[in-house]
């Protein structure tokens, strides 16, 4: 028999982690529901880089949500003692003459401080004419190692159970949701779900504009580069001689299903740059919550205030979660502010108006 929980997180990928891990700080009562299959959370390299995209943009917000994921992951960390998140810098090489440029025209402005020239790349391994440059920032959490340390957390405090959920089969009631499946009736059903295109009585209405990403697991004998690799793709070491490679972006075909041309695309981006041979021991495929790009989709339903949702991380779940959960935490808890933008009832006052 299930204790009664103040709240429930329905999905334990980062954004329901990290969710949990904020209300439990507060010293709630919280039951974390999670299928145990699916999600993207576990494909995820986990990279946190301050410099993204063919533009060379600094990554959103990145003075304020860095710090936040650092200590919230260090802090997770210490709570379980496991180690999974790794502050290193990151290399990234030029594609091309115009990145280059544009690399020259940032340097002494937007990317002052978050960029250095040393590369000390290996020639041996590395094809890098234009050169490039490092981000001594960059950090990189390994997800599947997090999240499994969390959950080993969660259970052994009572907060944690494998549940696969319809919740068209609950019932609001005046104190709260009822789950009869598990005879729990909390005061908060939060929905972290990813992009899951199961049935949603309540959030349902809130418009995905989703990515489908490839990632391939590779062996690169006598590859020893402890940093990761940008350049098109990433290449991000995971011990003894293989890394993973990705990933693609694509809006068509949202499944989870590896594809032909998705492997050809990332093995080509890797030559471009990787000088020795590898073997491809795995290819894989998940689907990103993009709603807004950038900026995660969150708070409680207008009409129901017992039920309330938590997504859209998008591409950058490691670093928008550990912030994100907590101002939804604090809104939830002691009745915050919601950040203007973020809030899901945008979705969903039009079609309750409607209908
Ligand atoms: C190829 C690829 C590479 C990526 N690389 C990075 C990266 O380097 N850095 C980065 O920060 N981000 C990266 N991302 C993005 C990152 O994966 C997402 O931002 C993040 O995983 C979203 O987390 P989430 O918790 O919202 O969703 P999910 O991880 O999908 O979690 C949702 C969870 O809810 C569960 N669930 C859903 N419905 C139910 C139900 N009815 N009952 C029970 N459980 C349910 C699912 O099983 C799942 O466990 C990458 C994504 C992809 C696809």
């Amino acid at each position: 028999m299930l204790a009664q929980p103040e709240f429930v997180v329905v999905g334990q990928g980062l954004a329901g982690t990290a969710l949990a891990w904020a209300l439990l700080r507060r010293g709630r009562r919280v039951l974390v529901l999670d299928r145990e299959r699916d999600g993207c959370s576990r494909l995820a390299a986990g990279l946190m880089t301050p410099v993204t995209g063919k533009r060379l943009a600094k990554s959103g917000r990145w003075d304020e949500l860095h710090p936040t994921a650092v200590a919230f992951y260090r802090t997770v960390e210490a709570d379980t003692r496991t180690r999974f998140f790794q502050q290193r810098p990151a290399v990234r090489l030029f594609a091309d003459d115009a990145e280059r440029d544009e690399f020259h025209r940032r340097e002494r402005n937007i990317l002052r401080g978050l960029v250095t020239r040393e590369l000390h790349l290996r020639a041996e391994w590395f094809a890098a004419p234009l050169g490039g440059f490092e981000m001594p920032h960059a950090a990189r959490l390994d997800v599947p190692q997090y999240l499994d340390a969390s959950r080993a957390h969660f259970r052994a405090h009572g907060s944690y159970h494998t549940a696969d959920l319809d919740p068209r089969d609950w019932e609001l009631t005046a104190g709260g949701v009822r789950i009869p499946s598990l005879s729990v009736e909390p005061r908060v059903a939060i929905f972290c779900r990813g992009f899951d295109t199961g049935a949603d009585p309540w959030f349902g209405a809130v418009r995905f504009n989703a990515a489908k990403g490839e990632v391939l697991t590779v062996r690169v004998p006598g590859l020893a580069e402890e940093r990761v690799v940008h350049r098109g793709v990433w290449l991000a070491p995971a011990g003894n001689e293989v890394f993973r490679v990705g990933a693609t972006y694509t809006r068509d075909r949202l499944d989870t299903r590896p594809t032909a041309e998705g492997r050809a695309e990332i093995e080509s981006k890797l030559r471009a740059f990787l000088k020795v041979p590898f073997e491809v021991l795995d290819h894989r495929a998940a689907v990103r919550p993009v709603i807004d790009a950038g900026l995660p989709v969150l708070g409680r339903h207008p009409r129901h205030p017992q039920l309330a949702y938590f997504n859209g991380l998008g591409s950058k779940g490691s670093l928008l979660a550990p912030h994100f959960a907590e101002h939804l935490a604090r809104h939830l808890c002691d009745g915050g502010e919601l950040e203007e933008g973020l809030n899901v009832s945008r979705f969903l006052v039009q079609t309750e108006s409607r209908g």
